[in-house]
């Protein structure tokens, strides 16, 4: 049996620290953060205290939800290190200075639980070195922990065992950083930066200095490495800013100490070069990026430095033609000759090459490294991944030609891919030159993982069915951006009526980062242009029958939540019996930044949902003003665990803190849900009719006053309480599901009748923002 952590202990509540301890409250652990006691304070815990208090203010949030920070419980090393005797894990991270760290240690080893185990965030010290003169019993609970910052949103956790280290130490870290943090775990090797630091760190060297030797401007550069090598859009120069410029000498300076002198990075580093003098100044003039005066760019982005120069000047559009030309692919950006493209290649083929030739020293297998460069750096693809995107034969041919060596893992794969498909499995090349299995987890897997070498049981343009095995089907949907549309709806009819196929249970899921961004409002747009007003309200009868048959169909269906799911993606796990969502879901019935009203259910649920909750006080009004509140103003969740706090997942709903195992738990939860399964009894309620809607009337009249809401607000609004107030009928009549349909669907056509809904719906086409009209 793994040994189980339930207490956590953090020792430094700098920027790794108190976020590291809140997100282990964010998984409903106790924490307790513990930071040096300030010279001459009052408050002996004024460190960790100010820092959850900070946090609660900071964006984007530590916290998953603000109560989580009362599991958060401040102190500091002189008075509370013997509350370390109940602590099953203690996570250090304090100042990067070896001394430092062995010398709290040592101070650990008095008053800690035995065989606890003892963790360090470090982001380049070596586990061995860390080790230097501790207590052998020590060195068996010790392992390194390295998160990525900020460590509630960075998804890599590298784990790191030494010698000593007892393997179920290891095991421990890693079950409770996976299943309960969350993280996607990597076991790295006691090497100098891990794998993410290692290759990162000579990365974002490499990018940052050849755009000065190429005369790329800032610009360019970040155009370049963006979207065209996969990396997020701030490109790097973006990216240093982000993360502060000031850090870029520390990381630098320790790496090139821990390193050997024939390591390409010690090589490369000129400590006399232009881009290490531009940095010494900017940090010097207090230019250290966003937190700063600004960095690279600055004036929110209005102005770049330029490299030549050192003075800034407003920004740029980067127009070179290989970054059009990589639309075709790696190989045409690495190909294209403009001054772009050489520098693409002088990048890649540099760090493709040095983390090729990285296999096995830092890592066991290439899997490892791609999904920490994936995870822990946000690449789109891995290293791996991007050699085989050129064609490792074409890689090795053109570093030849440019007189470069073949990288070690290049060379063994001999011209064959490092991954490939076959038999409807996903293999990966080994250090030993053989093809192995990628490894799936019976609990975590994605949907890719089930769909491998399989036919649909169902499918569409938009949406298709899956065998995910034991009785379950998934519905996927595979739209742009998942946005609902009629072939979706469709598919949502066909789903549900699976049971009479024999299937015991539907998970509604997809591997996309969002789950569904709501209705397709482009269609409704050009149907609306067109007056074709009984189309419209037909796909609103559409998709309401299509959901309501989900709802009640006499089979469990669990809806799977990642990333977004707004509007009709939101109103479809509504109508699930359950959801079981990813802890990253943003959830929330937007429609009224387009001018509609939810209408495939949304308003139903929601104050159906309100009303029938038998703990809330004080009649219906109470549940029509949070229901009222909550569509108005297009609430949406950021988290799933704030989602909670909208109705929209409900207490037999469950949390996922890994995003690989969300499918697998919903499945699991389906399948539990069909042992004795009944679909829903029909909801009836009744409504406080036209006189709670005399009351938000006012509500809403205030804030067009006092100008918080504009001339079309107070329509869409009025149109949403109608809705939730129950139209025309009062409290003495019933309610049910079918009226509330029919509110909706009468509510909806209104608006969408109106010049301002349609101005509204085109701006967010045109711009992806809400118009205030
Ligand atoms: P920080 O400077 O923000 O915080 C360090 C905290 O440790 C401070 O609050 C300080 O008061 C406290 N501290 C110092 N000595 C202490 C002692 N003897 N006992 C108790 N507390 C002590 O640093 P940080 O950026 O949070 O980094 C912490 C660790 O995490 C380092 O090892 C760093 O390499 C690593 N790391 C940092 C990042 C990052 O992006 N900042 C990312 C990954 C890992």
């Amino acid at each position: 049996m793994t040994q189980e952590i339930k207490k956590v202990a953090v020792i430094g509540a700098g920027v790794m620290g108190a976020a590291i301890a809140a997100h282990v409250a964010n998984a409903g652990v106790p924490v307790l953060l513990l930071d040096i006691v300030p010279k001459g304070a009052n408050d002996r815990n004024a460190l960790a205290s100010g820092a959850i208090e900070k946090m609660l203010k900071t964006k984007p949030a530590p916290f998953m939800h603000a109560r989580n920070a009362a599991l958060v419980t401040p102190g500091n090393t002189e008075d509370d290190l013997g509350k370390l005797a109940d602590v099953d894990w203690i996570c250090e991270a304090i100042v990067e200075n070896p001394d430092i760290k062995r010398d709290l240690y040592r101070r650990l080893e008095a008053t800690r639980k035995k065989g606890s185990v003892v963790s360090s965030n470090t982001s380049t010290i070596p586990l061995h070195s860390l080790m230097e003169g501790l207590p052998e019993g020590f060195q068996r609970d010790f392992a390194i922990t390295h998160f990525f910052n900020p460590p509630r949103y960075m998804r890599l956790l590298e784990i790191v065992g030494g010698a000593k280290t007892r393997p179920d130490a290891v095991s421990a870290l890693h079950d409770f950083g996976d299943r309960v943090l969350g993280k996607e775990v990597v076991i790295a090797k006691d090497t100098p930066g891990f794998i993410g630091n290692r290759i990162g760190i000579y990365w974002s060297y490499i990018a940052l200095s050849e755009a000065f030797k190429h005369g790329l401007t800032v610009e360019e550069t970040d155009a370049l490495v963006g979207r065209p090598m996969g990396i997020p859009k701030t490109g790097i120069f973006g990216l240093v800013d982000l993360t502060g410029i000031d850090l870029a000498p520390h990381v630098n300076e320790s790496m090139l100490k821990l390193l050997p002198k024939s390591d390409p990075f010690v090589q490369a580093y000129d400590a006399n070069g232009p881009l290490v003098k531009t940095i010494a100044k900017l940090i010097a003039e207090g230019y250290t990026g966003r937190k700063g005066k600004g960095g690279f760019y600055r004036a929110k982005g209005r102005e770049a430095l330029d490299l030549r120069t050192g003075a800034y000047r407003p920004v740029v559009r980067a127009e070179l033609d290989s970054v059009k030309a990589a639309r075709k692919g790696l190989r045409a950006l690495v190909e294209h000759p403009d001054k772009g493209g050489v520098y693409s290649w002088s990048l890649l083929s540099k760090m493709l090459s040095y983390s090729a030739d990285l296999v096995p020293e830092i890592a066991d297998d290439i899997i490892a490294v791609d999904s920490a460069m994936k995870t822990g750096y946000a690449w789109k693809w891995g290293p791996f991944e991007q050699i085989d995107m050129m064609g490792t034969g074409w890689f090795a041919d053109k570093l030849k030609a440019s007189g470069m060596k073949v990288p070690r893992m290049v060379e063994i794969a001999a011209g064959r891919p490092f991954y490939k498909e076959e038999d409807g499995k996903a293999l990966y090349l080994t250090a030993g030159g053989k093809y192995a299995e990628v490894p799936v987890a019976e609990d975590a897997w994605t949907l890719a993982d089930k769909k491998r070498g399989k036919q649909p049981i169902a499918s569409n343009k938009g949406a298709s069915l899956w065998d995910v095995g034991d009785g379950v089907a998934c519905l996927e949907f595979h739209t742009k951006m998942n946005a609902v549309d009629g072939d979706i709806i469709a598919m949502v009819k066909e789903a549900a009526n699976l049971h009479k196929k024999g299937w015991k249970a539907l998970v509604i899921g997809n591997d996309a980062d969002n789950f569904s961004v709501g209705a397709n409002i482009g269609l409704a747009l050009f149907q609306a242009n067109m007056a074709m007003w009984p189309v419209i309200e037909n796909g609103v009868s559409e998709g309401q029958a299509a959901y309501m048959a989900l709802k009640y169909s006499p089979f469990p269906v669990v809806a799977a939540p990642a990333g977004m799911a707004l509007g009709g993606g939101c109103e479809i796990c509504l109508h699930a019996d359950a959801i079981q969502a990813h802890a990253e879901s943003y959830m929330g019935l937007v429609e009224v930044g387009v001018g509609l009203l939810p209408g495939w259910g949304g308003c139903k649920e929601l104050i159906t949902r309100a009303i029938s909750n038998k703990r809330r006080p004080g009649g219906p009004m109470p549940a029509v003003a949070q229901v009222f509140e909550a569509i108005s103003t297009a609430k949406v969740s950021t988290s799933a665990a704030e989602a909670r706090d909208l109705l929209i997942l409900r207490p037999g709903d469950s949390i996922s803190m890994n995003r690989k195992r969300v499918l697998a738990d919903a499945k699991r939860k389906a399948l539990e849900l069909a042992k004795d399964y009944q679909p829903p009894k029909p909801v009836e309620i009744s409504l406080p009719g036209a006189s709670a809607r005399a009351a938000l009337k006012m509500a809403v009249e205030g804030f067009v006053l006092q100008g918080k809401a504009s001339a079309h607000d107070q329509v869409v609004s009025m149109a949403v309480a109608r809705v939730v107030t129950g139209g025309d009928k009062d409290i003495t009549d019933v309610v049910t599901e079918k009226d509330l349909l029919a509110l909706e669907r009468e509510c909806l056509m209104s608006l969408i009748r109106t010049n301002s809904t349609l101005d509204r719906i085109e701006h967010m086409l045109t711009t992806g923002k809400p118009l205030r009209n």
